[in-house]
């Protein structure tokens, strides 16, 4: 039994070494992507629920590794913001991303706003009104098109400096949403604290909800909730008509999801906007 037992520990030591391993090469991979140019940016579209119209789209940071492949944001983006190179990953999403939407006024009649994801280090650290500020200048975008979405979680740390660069950031004219809400614990109250303009419902509330009463009776409670406060409700993850249906039904302003289209690259995301142009 006392041999047993140290070969557990032995196994255990062993596969504790290998995920370090693994984690330890995944951000040295990181540091190195940024230099090496293997980030894309790429856009899923926002869709304005009653008119269909395109209202714009977010931006969804993609690792094209040599090795790898292609490696989702769910697998390097928490090890970035450990490791802080959300930084300098993050301040180079925004300058990617307005770079393009710039470019697509300039070559469309494209009036859209485009979405960026900002971590809670990025608020904290970051210098983030400078870093934005300057962004917005070197890329030509105006502050009215740009949103940055804030996870429910960093939105609401109490830390003093977030609500700092909260109110910095909204003093630009740049529009603030609230991501993934539903899946925190805050209150729509504690929301109207905040400079925030938009709230966009978790796609986990939305998956069922045309047959779960529990979903069904949330999201539409956050989107009267949410309207009555004056805010612009996003519902994330429609992948039905059936979602969409009941989504308007409800009075949510737009969707996102794979029922309008999935997250693509650049190129792709110009030639969907010439033909929204075309129709
Ligand atoms: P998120 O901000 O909630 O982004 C929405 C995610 O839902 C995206 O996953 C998108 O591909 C996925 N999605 C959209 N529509 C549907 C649908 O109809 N069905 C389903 N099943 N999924 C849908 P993605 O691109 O893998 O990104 C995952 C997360 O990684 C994002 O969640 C965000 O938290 C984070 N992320 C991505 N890019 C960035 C970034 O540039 N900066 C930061 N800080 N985080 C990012
Ligand atoms: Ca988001
Ligand atoms: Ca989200
Ligand atoms: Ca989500």
């Amino acid at each position: 039994a006392k041999n047993r037992g140290k070969n557990t520990f032995q196994f255990y030591t062993a596969d504790m070494n290998a995920s370090a391993m693994a984690r330890l090469k995944l951000e040295y991979g990181l540091h190195r992507a940024l230099t090496r140019d293997e980030f894309q940016v790429w856009y899923q579209p926002k869709v304005d629920l009653a008119s269909g119209r395109l209202e714009g789209m977010e931006a969804l940071v993609r690792w094209q590794h040599p090795e790898m492949g292609l490696v989702s944001p769910v697998d390097f983006i928490p090890v970035a913001e450990e490791c802080a190179l959300i930084v300098p990953l993050g301040a180079w999403v925004l300058s990617e991303a307005c770079r393009f939407t710039r470019q697509l006024q300039a070559d469309y009649d494209f009036s859209g706003r485009v979405a960026v994801n900002l971590s809670g280090r990025q608020l904290k650290f970051g210098n983030i009104v400078d870093t934005v500020q300057q962004i917005l200048q070197d890329s030509g975008l105006p502050a009215s098109c740009l949103e940055l979405e804030i996870t429910e979680s960093t939105a609401m740390d109490s830390d003093q400096e977030v609500g700092r660069a909260l109110e910095g950031l909204r003093s630009m004219g740049v529009t603030l949403a609230i991501d993934d809400f539903g899946t925190g614990y805050s209150s729509l109250a504690y929301l109207k604290s905040l400079p925030v303009q938009v709230l966009k419902i978790d796609r986990s509330f939305i998956a069922d909800l045309h047959q779960d009463k529990d979903d069904a009776a949330i999201a539409s409670a956050v989107i009267s909730m949410g309207r009555s406060l004056g805010l612009s409700i996003v519902a994330e993850g429609v992948e039905l008509p059936a979602h969409r249906d009941f989504l308007r039904a409800q009075g949510c302003h737009m969707a996102q999801g794979y029922l309008y289209g999935k997250p693509m690259p650049a190129e792709a995301f110009r030639r969907y906007v010439q033909t929204f142009e075309a129709q």
